[in-house]
């Protein structure tokens, strides 16, 4: 590999996806392909639309046929902040949307805009309106504010802003405009549901009334399109909540039949979001959300696209042929690999880089931050730092690169210094590749961590000029004889096992015989006995995880955090309601805000974080999930051994964190190896920043 793009070869005849590649007319435009990027958050929003329109105008690059932008709040009283979504709330706004469209446009593609508005899932924080819904009700987001019931002329109000947004959308350039009725977050599916809406007047009540809003709002946007773009609808068809909400095969089809031929395309999902963006741990499967929409496309005859972590072609031309679905959409698998698309269209199948499902992806938007991706390093990077997934500036030089660890860095930083073309060397102590993502992958539920590994692993192998050492655990000696040119230490970190972490900046004394267990020895298959506690001072996913894990083969199990839930970054993740109630269901004891402190024998000492009473539980096994300490002996030795040899040192041996952080570690350090100085190296990006008007005018 020598930097060149090597994505251009055409589609071969006889390529049995060729359906996949036929146009899909959408209303009075029409699709290039069946390759849809839905609507996704990717915290990029307003704030950031340079970012936003390079990340997706990659995609477009890649092959997705039709590429949306995420939500976009149409009013003020729809504002989402501090979460930056999209915006259009007035003509000042379409310039950013046009970039994006802009970019998108000049690969071919269609680009899509979802119009939202939000009700009482948007605490109005930055404009400080008053909030709306269909009835008097909590705001949804943490913050003690209420919604007020709209009334007539609310709802009128609510119809012009769209109508606006329908037309300014339109003068942005956008093929399609949505009306989103999807993911519990928006106003229309509140009047949809009957949970939400106990209205008595012709806007509640019977389905007909509920569904009245929606069914303005697709006619009035359906005028004012005007034939030039398509109307979608995105609709949640199944609430996943049984009889307490929307069902598929009841209101939801009710729904469909109703609004069947208003909408140009049909976008079906099922709500919340956890539950579409539902992760690996908690539903394994690729199109786990066939069967709840299988019905819309025989019950509308309209296009339709869904979701379903499609990453396999063959499944796609299934669902295609079978009648499910018109396009098949993707959010995730087009984060992981933006050229999915093309690779498929050249027979390149086993080089899509697969989504493991860990939702690294959706906690960005959770946390306001540019989204990234544990598969995609390049992922949010496209526009500041000018990372392209599939082409990588080739040596600088004749140099030999040594790379000590093959966990997620090693392994990235290996394949892209092997892209570059230099001569590369990777070595490992243990006989198998691919560091913590192997081990975590041995833990229930993680089952497709492996993946990291696997899709680095298939293409390392393919390069001639990387070799690969594993049962090789390399001393200082070893690393000095080896006489390369540079060495890349990525030799990970190691969980503690004596409880120091968030609380306990020390040791907890006296763990006496206790100390074997921690979350490596767990991953490297060690079956504790019971009783097991688990000590979650950490509140990654790491807890919840072994907990999980541990009560598949122990009976008692008790988890004491202190925390006040269960794992709270994995709220970040949309995972957090299914870990917790998954150790409900499995017998845990769950102690939340609870210390350790201190340990006697055979049993801990706890206390609740904000005082109390200490108590006593019985722990003969005791595993704390705290912190974790980076391996660097090595890199001591090599400082005192060979100072004068440049070593780099990446992933969790430089920053523990999570794979994601790993993958992005190695991939940083082999782009900026022998960078010029006007490449984008280590610590330098873009930023875009606020335009102030001349200081004359301050
Ligand atoms: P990261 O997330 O940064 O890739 P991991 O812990 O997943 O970190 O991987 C580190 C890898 O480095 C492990 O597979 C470990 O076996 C390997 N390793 C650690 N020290 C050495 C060494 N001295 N020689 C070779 N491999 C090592
Ligand atoms: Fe898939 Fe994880 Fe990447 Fe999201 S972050 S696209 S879930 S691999």
């Amino acid at each position: 590999m020598d930097g060149r793009p090597f994505y251009l070869c055409p589609m071969s005849k006889s390529n049995s996806y060729a359906i996949l590649f036929e146009p899909v007319k959408i209303g009075p435009v029409v699709a290039p392909n069946r390759f849809y990027q839905v609507p996704h958050a990717c915290g990029m929003g307003h704030l950031r639309p340079q970012a936003h329109s390079a990340m997706r105008a990659m995609k477009a690059e890649g092959g997705w046929g039709v590429v949306c932008t995420e939500e976009c709040e149409i009013h003020p009283t729809s504002d989402l902040s501090p979460y930056s979504e999209q915006r259009l709330w007035d003509e000042k706004d379409i310039p950013a949307l046009s970039l994006m469209v802009e970019k998108v446009k000049a690969h071919g593609s269609l680009a899509g805009i979802e119009l939202v508005h939000n009700g009482h899932m948007a605490p109005n924080l930055f404009s400080r309106l008053p909030a709306l819904a269909p009835l008097d009700i909590q705001l949804d987001v943490g913050y003690p504010k209420m919604a007020r019931a709209m009334d007539k002329q609310d709802i009128k109000d609510l119809r012009a802003w769209h109508r606006r947004a329908v037309k300014n959308a339109k003068a942005a350039g956008f093929d399609i405009i949505y009306v989103y009725a999807g993911h519990n977050m928006t106003i229309t599916q509140h009047f949809l549901s009957p949970r939400y809406n106990q209205r008595t007047d012709e806007y509640g009540g019977s389905l007909e009334n509920r569904t009245r809003l929606t069914r303005e709002l697709l006619e009035e946007a359906q005028e004012m399109a005007a034939g030039d773009c398509a109307i979608a609808l995105r609709l949640a068809v199944d609430e996943r909540m049984g009889e307490d909400g929307i069902q598929a095969h009841e209101d939801g089809r009710a729904i469909v039949e109703h609004l069947a031929k208003l909408p140009d395309l049909w976008d079906v999902n099922v709500s919340d979001w956890p539950n579409d963006t539902i992760s690996a741990r908690f539903e394994p499967n690729e199109g786990a959300q066939v069967e709840a929409m299988s019905f819309v496309k025989k019950t509308t005859g309209k296009p339709t696209v869904g979701v379903g972590r499609f990453t396999s072609p063959d499944l796609m031309v299934k669902l295609v042929k079978d009648g499910v679905l018109d396009l098949i959409g993707a959010a995730r698998p087009s984060i992981a690999d933006p050229f999915l698309p093309n690779k498929i269209r050249e027979g390149r199948i086993e080089e899509i880089r697969e989504c493991i499902g860990c939702n690294i992806c959706a906690s960005c938007d959770s946390l306001g931050v540019p989204i990234r991706c544990t598969q995609n390093p390049t992922m949010g990077e496209e526009w500041r730092r000018g990372w392209h997934p599939e082409i990588i500036q080739p040596k600088k030089s004749d140099k030999s690169v040594l790379i000590v660890g093959a966990g997620p860095s090693g392994l990235e930083c290996a394949l892209q210094l092997g892209r570059r073309g230099y001569q590369v060397t990777l070595a490992e102590a243990s006989k198998d590749l691919g560091g913590r993502a192997l081990g975590e992958s041995k833990l229930k539920g993680l089952s497709s961590c492996k993946r990291v590994a696997d899709n680095r692993i298939h293409e390392l192998q393919q390069m001639a000029n990387v070799s690969i050492y594993t049962n090789s655990r390399l001393s200082a000696e070893d690393v000095v004889e080896f006489d390369c040119d540079k060495v890349f230490l990525a030799t990970g970190a190691k969980w503690r096992s004596d409880g120091t972490g968030r609380t306990h900046n020390f040791p907890l004394t006296d763990l006496g015989g206790m100390r074997d267990s921690t979350p490596d020895t767990i991953m490297l298959g060690r079956i504790p006995s019971d009783p097991v506690m688990i000590y979650d001072d950490d509140h990654g996913y790491m807890g919840g995880v072994l907990a999980d894990h541990i009560a598949a083969c122990c009976n008692d199990v008790t988890f004491v955090t202190t925390a006040p839930v269960v794992s709270p970054f994995t709220i970040n993740n949309l995972e957090q309601d299914f870990i917790q109630r998954s150790l409900v269901e499995a017998g845990v004891k769950i102690y939340v805000s609870t210390q350790v402190l201190s340990l006697k024998p055979g049993c801990l000492e706890l206390q609740n974080v904000y005082g109390g009473e200490p108590f006593e539980v019985a722990c003969p096994e005791f595993i704390p999930v705290s912190a974790r300490t980076p391996n660097l002996e090595l890199k001591r030795e090599l400082d005192k051994l060979a100072p004068e040899l440049p070593v780099e040192v990446i992933g969790d041996a430089l920053m523990p964190g999570l794979i994601a952080d790993s993958t992005f570690s190695g991939h940083l350090a082999a782009r900026s190896y022998e960078a010029d100085e006007t490449e984008i190296e280590t610590g330098k990006f873009m930023r875009e920043m606020p335009s102030l008007p001349p200081k004359a005018n301050f």
